[in-house]
């Protein structure tokens, strides 16, 4: 399995030379099997316009699974060449309940917020309402799982292949969560976690619905993953920040990096 990060800030995209290296676009993460491309996406932030960038005139053929609905996972699903696409042929997942999800989506990609509805887009679109539990999706058995966080029902991902699993928990409310996603964090090859804030400030931010870098990197000691994959970064946290917080980690004893826009891991 390739688990490519197309964007890893978390919030609001961010601009500027202090950003540059860990990427400013908000979070969405491309899976494929091995040596092939990309059939299932995690999250439409303003990241997905890199789909398929190496590779101009590319029509993504696939999933588009959200975990929730937020701007920050749902504004770069117009811009993206790869699925905004003549020959793209796209199934869109996302947590709705009860609500048709096309029109759910819509309340905040439409008129009079956006010109076009997502049917709108270039090429075969269809849209899904997803239920927790087991699903097979873009080639990849995938388990969904209600999480907490704030505003909105958000799910976390357990993604696995015979090579590899992949748990993604973007946004995590840990102030506010009563269980922790044991089942789809357990054992997972490579976890990428909400990490936004740091301990030091909860104080003043619990109130946004994430979590710490110091959760995360417990939970993942705890739950015997093999890579945590420090998420989410706060949208005013410069790269020299993000590198002295992966200094800080030094030796706690399991392997950790910081997502970066372009970083691909092989599991
Ligand atoms: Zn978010
Ligand atoms: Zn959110």
């Amino acid at each position: 399995m390739e688990v490519t990060v197309l964007g890893c800030r978390g919030s609001t995209p961010a601009t500027g030379t202090c950003f540059a290296r860990y990427g400013g676009d908000t979070s969405s993460v491309a899976v494929a099997r091995d040596g092939e491309p990309p059939t299932l996406i995690l999250d439409a932030g303003t990241g997905l316009r890199r789909l398929g960038q190496a590779t101009a005139g590319w029509a993504f053929r696939g999933a588009i699974v959200l975990t929730h609905l937020h701007w920050d996972h749902t504004h770069g699903l117009p811009f993206a060449p790869a699925v905004d696409h003549e020959e793209a042929q796209v199934d869109l997942y996302l947590p709705a309940q009860g609500v048709d999800p096309l029109e759910l989506l819509a309340r905040a990609v439409g008129p009079p917020h956006f010109p076009i509805t997502p049917d709108r887009l270039r090429g075969n679109w269809r849209f899904h309402a997803l239920d927790p539990g087991r699903h097979r999706i873009g080639g990849f058995d995938v388990l969904a799982a209600e999480v907490t966080h704030k505003g909105g029902r958000t799910f976390g991902y357990r993604v696995s292949d015979p090579t590899g699993t992949l748990a993604y928990i973007p946004d995590y409310w840990q102030a506010e969560a009563t269980d922790e996603p044991t089942e789809l964090v357990s054992g997972a090859d490579l976890l990428l976690h909400d990490a936004q804030h740091l301990d030091l400030e909860l104080a003043s931010k619990a109130f946004l619905g994430h979590s710490t870098v110091e959760y995360a990197v417990d939970l993942a000691a705890r739950r015997g993953v093999g890579h945590l994959v420090l998420f989410h970064h706060d949208p005013a946290r410069h790269d020299a920040e993000i590198d002295a917080i992966l200094c800080d980690l030094d030796g706690v004893g399991i392997d950790i990096s910081a997502a970066a826009a372009g970083r691909r891991y092989i599991i």
